[in-house]
């Protein structure tokens, strides 16, 4: 357990995570039912950026320059992109940055506390203890507990140290019957791959209606291609794979994009998400052969 995510914080793939985070908890509550949201693996749900990056040890090259930076004085966000840069720029100031540049950045727990209405409940896992104890820190008004909830601001937020695997055994069906289930897990381990494939294979047995979305590193091509092959194997409900790459598949550098597996998609999310990933794969290109793909791996009827 080595990963830490503040090394990485705010970096092209967290942008790309937070900014459909953000239009896919939007969409789900075009309906006035309230939902829970699951998110397996939740890190520490806010970061600063500059003291983070330098890490407590050592020196590290920070990452959210080539990520959130490239976002933070662009003026031509197309709608999608917007809300999610406005939500972390009033999260930075609302921390007390008075820069012009960025410098605290929020966390998917956090991105989805804001958005959450009183109707929605969070329920967040981290399994490693220092990362829980700062998750702790950042929801410091609601409770920890290994099955009890707090309130914040009138939504239930509740904090579990635990396995994210075994949270969806653990939590799935909700009683609310929605869900939304944000599954992101590190890819430290050479199996996690399979593993999370087999995790999601779990929680639609025990919730096939709940919309899932799974994290995802592009390194090689055909992992990703075996992934894909596992997840259809579980014969899931529609799910689609949003992409974005900022290198071609054959460059050099290790991760090369990133995507996202999501199983029951609002109605017509894949229309909404090409604009914004297409934009998002100019601004955040670092290398040609990058660019952005949108795919149903099991197609709507
Ligand atoms: N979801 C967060 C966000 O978008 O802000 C980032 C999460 S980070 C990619 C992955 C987190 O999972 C790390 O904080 C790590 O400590 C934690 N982790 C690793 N294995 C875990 C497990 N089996 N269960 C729960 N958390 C785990």
């Amino acid at each position: 357990m080595n990963y830490r995510h503040h090394f990485h914080a705010g970096n092209f793939a967290d942008v790309m995570k937070h900014a459909v985070l953000v239009r896919l908890i939007r969409a789900l509550q075009k309906k006035p039912s309230g939902f829970v949201y699951l998110d397996t693996h939740a890190g520490r749900g806010g970061y600063d950026l500059v003291r983070e990056a330098v890490g407590e040890t050592l020196a590290r090259t920070p990452e959210w320059p080539d990520g959130i930076g490239r976002l933070w004085q662009r003026t031509d966000l197309p709608p999608g992109v917007a809300e999610y840069l406005q939500l972390v720029r009033e999260f930075d100031r609302a921390r007390g940055n008075l820069e012009p540049t960025v410098r605290f950045y929020p966390g998917s727990p956090r991105i989805a506390a804001t958005l959450a209405r009183g109707e929605e409940r969070l329920a967040l896992c981290e399994r490693h203890p220092e990362e829980f104890g700062a998750l702790s820190a950042e929801f410091s008004a609601s409770k920890r507990s290994r099955g009890g909830e707090g309130t914040r601001r009138g939504n239930r937020i509740s904090l579990h140290e635990m396995d994210g695997y075994g949270a969806l055994r653990a939590m799935l069906p909700p009683p609310e019957r929605r869900a939304l289930v944000l599954i992101d897990p590190p890819y430290e381990a050479q199996d996690e791959f399979a593993s999370a494939a087999s995790a999601l294979g779990e929680a639609l047995r025990r919730f096939p209606s709940g919309t899932y979305v799974l994290w995802y590193p592009l390194t090689q091509r055909a992992r990703v291609q075996e992934f894909f092959t596992a997840i259809v194997g579980l014969n899931p409900p529609p799910t689609l794979a949003l992409e974005l790459a900022i290198a071609g598949d054959d460059a050099p550098r290790k991760l090369k994009g990133c995507g996202l597996v999501m199983v029951n998609p609002p109605w017509q999310f894949d229309h909404e998400a090409r604009g914004m990933l297409a934009y998002l794969a100019s601004v955040l290109a670092v290398e040609a052969g990058g660019g952005s793909r949108i795919t149903w791996l099991v197609p709507e009827k």
